[in-house]
């Protein structure tokens, strides 16, 4: 009868014990949402009027202003940018943590998706005096299935990166194409021949607001985020990002994605008539 009592005892602690891991796990989740939630509601409230000060100040420094002047509203034109890119990075990692990472995927064609991107990026690495150049290999398909809005974001990611990291040179993007499985693995990699990373901060970069150099970072600006970003986007996609660097020599990003073929049919020209 002891034996029974004591078995008893047990199995009623273990059940206690059950009960209580299973109220942690209830609270850290309800703990993660709510810090979600916070993160997405303050960013909203903040963009909206950044947005205010950004048009304003816009306003302000094309309306004849004096040079003095006219640095001053640049000023505050830059730093209201860059906050804004801060907010809008904070809100989309919060919102791929309260809700994972959602793609919105239709048909695009690849090539103008890399070549309507590097356009954006050409007055920014001009103005540095860098070459930016882009090679597409023959086998990149015409049309894809897949979200080019996202794999966008990661190309200014890290291109933007690049620019930013160099001081002299040339940042080279290329894109390839490779068959993976039923799909079709895109494989694009950013290379540049700026400042590098140092050895022991490769696998960190990808961290949240992990910056290879504080100091280094300050100067150039940035948020931390977008490399933390990327990846999620990457593995959302089905794919990986990876770097190799050389310390003083520049820097390779790679991603591979994985995308289906197109839905639609294409367009069959019309048999000619006899
Ligand atoms: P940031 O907004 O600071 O650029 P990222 O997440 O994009 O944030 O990058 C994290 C850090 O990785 C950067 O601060 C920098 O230290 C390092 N890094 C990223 N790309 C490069 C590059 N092309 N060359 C040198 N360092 C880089």
């Amino acid at each position: 009868l002891e034996t029974l009592i004591a078995v008893e005892r047990d199995i009623s602690a273990a059940k206690e014990h059950a009960r209580q891991l299973e109220q942690a796990r209830i609270a850290a989740e309800e703990g993660a949402r709510a810090k979600a939630d916070f993160l997405a509601t303050m960013s909203h409230e903040i963009r909206t009027p950044m947005n205010g000060v950004i048009g304003m100040a816009q306003l302000l420094r094309d309306s004849g202003l004096n040079e003095e002047q006219e640095l001053y509203a640049g000023a505050i034109l830059s730093s209201a940018d860059t906050l804004l890119a801060l907010i809008n990075d904070v809100l989309d990692v919060s919102k791929m943590d309260a809700e994972g990472v959602s793609l919105s995927c239709t048909d695009f064609d690849p090539r103008a998706c890399f070549e309507d991107t590097m356009r954006l990026l050409k007055a920014q690495a001009e103005a540095k005096g860098l070459d930016l150049l882009l090679d597409i290999k023959e086998r990149v398909p015409a049309q894809l299935h897949g979200d080019d809005r996202r794999i966008r974001q990661i190309l200014l990611n890290l291109a933007g990166n690049a620019i930013k990291f160099t001081e002299h040179g040339q940042v080279q993007v290329t894109l390839d194409a490779e068959p993976a499985g039923q799909g079709t693995g895109l494989v694009f990699s950013v290379t540049d021949t700026g400042i590098g990373i140092p050895r022991e901060m490769l696998s960190k970069v990808f961290e949240r607001f992990s910056q290879a150099d504080a100091a280094i970072s300050r100067r150039f600006g940035g948020t931390g985020l977008g490399l933390a970003i990327s990846r999620r986007l990457a593995e959302a996609m089905g794919g990986s990002i990876s770097v190799t660097s050389d310390l003083g020599l520049g820097s390779c990003f790679t991603v591979r994605l994985h995308l289906d073929p197109p839905r639609a049919e294409p367009a069959v020209a019309p048999a000619a008539t006899p």
